[in-house]
């Protein structure tokens, strides 16, 4: 017995070793932190406010597309126009089940219910959509996805950890600032949902990222108009300071970020 306590305690030691000795986590060229700007539901003021301000300050962002909806049949070329611009197109599901239970979710259709999903379900609208995403970027790789509403769980319980597999990072509605690169789990990275806030919160929540060195990912919905709104102004100050302050802070596609998360967990013994 006393054998196997002195080993538990040698074992902690040797693991809380390499942690103090540990390196901060690298971004690339020196930057302090990484910045994710992410647009979910494919929405027509997306396409009227958000694109055109990522295209004058030079910044790419990641588009969540829901094929189902009615925006994206309409204007499936200039969704289209958006991923050759270098923009991400990602996945958010087919037709955006979520769970119909609890407040605020009256508008989920019966049919549209997680809750009542089968795992196979929801599988198949990922699929689906990774195909619909691929006729309109043409891209084959592995793709990031935002969960629709955050939810996890289908009628068999938490369905993330069936898709995670097929995915380079997972969004996950709740939190803000990552605050452990190592620690972070490309299957469930933190989503800051802004909603009628100014410029100056947003640039405050970058720079808390470059204060710790780690990233920041906003995932948006209307920006001057729709729902979960950010005004243009407020969107347009946030991505000033991101494009004056380009050596400092890594303003990029989900994708590219993650892949440089995973690669860099895995030099570090992580993961
Ligand atoms: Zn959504």
């Amino acid at each position: 017995m006393g054998a196997g306590k002195v080993c538990l305690a040698l074992c902690l030691a040797a693991l809380a070793l390499p942690a103090a000795a540990r390196e901060k986590f690298a971004w690339p060229e020196g930057r302090k932190a990484a910045v994710s700007l992410a647009y979910d539901d494919a929405l027509d003021s997306q396409l009227d406010n958000a694109v055109p301000a990522l295209q004058k300050y030079g910044l790419k962002g990641t588009f969540y597309i829901v094929p189902a909806r009615e925006p994206v049949r309409a204007r499936m070329e200039e969704w289209r126009e958006v991923a050759r611009m270098g923009h991400e197109l990602g996945n958010h599901s087919l037709t955006h089940p979520c769970s119909a239970h609890g407040p605020g979710r009256e508008w989920v259709p019966a049919h549209q219910d997680l809750d009542r999903m089968s795992l196979a379900q929801i599988r198949e609208q990922v699929e689906v959509a990774d195909v619909f995403l691929q006729s309109l970027d043409g891209y084959t790789g592995p793709r990031t996805y935002t969960a629709p509403c955050g939810d996890r769980n289908v009628a068999e319980g938490n369905y993330i950890e069936a898709i995670a597999d097929r995915f380079v990072g997972i969004k996950l509605v709740g939190g803000d600032v990552v605050p452990d690169m190592d620690a972070l789990d490309p299957a469930a990275v933190p989503a800051a949902v802004p909603n009628g806030v100014t410029g100056r919160q947003l640039i405050a929540l970058v720079e808390e990222a470059g204060r710790k060195g780690t990233m920041i990912g906003f995932t948006f919905h209307g920006i001057g108009g729709d729902y979960l709104s950010v005004s243009k102004e407020a969107h347009e100050e946030l991505l000033a300071f991101l494009a004056a302050n380009r050596d400092r802070y890594w303003t990029t596609t989900f994708l590219e970020q993650m892949q440089w998360v995973r690669r860099q967990q895995e030099a570090r013994g992580k993961k």
